[in-house]
C-alpha cells in the first residue's frame, strides 16, 4: 500500500502511528495543541513545539466514501473521515467497524491501529463504546 512521504516537520506524526501513539505539536510558546504539523505556530508564530500524545477520543466531523481508484490495501473502500479530538484538533483518518449506512456526524469514535501490510501500522476509528 502507499505509504506516507514524511517530511522533517511532520516525521514525528507518521514515527508515531508505528509506535501506536497518535501525536500532535504542543506550542512551547503559548501552550496551543496544533494539527496537521507545521513549523511554526499558527497562533502566536513561536518555533518551538513538543509532540504529545492525544486521548484518541473524538467526534466524527465529516465523511467520504471514495469509490475510485481503489486503494491497494484498503479494500473494500475505507470510511474516510476528520475526527475532532477532544484536544481540540482535526485529524484525517479512517472509521472501521461499522457499516457506512450508520455512520453519523458527531458520532464518538475511538482511536486505535491497525497493522496493514508489513507490520505498518495506521491509526483508524471504531464507534466508542
Ligand atoms: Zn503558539
Amino acid at each position: 500500500m502507499l505509504r506516507p512521504v514524511a517530511t522533517d516537520d511532520d516525521r514525528f506524526y507518521f514515527d508515531g502511528w508505528q509506535q501506536s501513539r497518535l501525536l500532535v505539536q504542543h506550542c512551547r510558546g503559548c501552550e496551543a495543541v496544533r494539527h496537521p504539523p507545521s513549523p511554526s505556530c499558527p497562533s502566536c508564530g513561536d518555533a518551538g513545539w513538543d509532540a504529545v500524545e492525544v486521548s484518541g477520543r473524538g467526534v466524527v466531523y465529516s465523511y467520504v466514501i471514495p469509490r475510485k481508484p481503489s486503494l491497494r490495501g484498503l479494500l473494500p473502500s475505507p470510511i474516510v473521515a476528520l475526527v475532532d479530538l477532544s484536544e481540540g484538533v482535526r485529524v484525517l483518518s479512517n472509521l472501521v467497524g461499522i457499516e457506512p449506512a450508520e455512520v453519523s456526524f458527531g458520532l464518538a469514535v475511538q482511536l486505535e491501529f491497525l497493522t496493514v501490510e508489513d507490520g505498518f501500522r495506521l491509526p483508524v476509528f471504531r464507534p466508542a463504546r
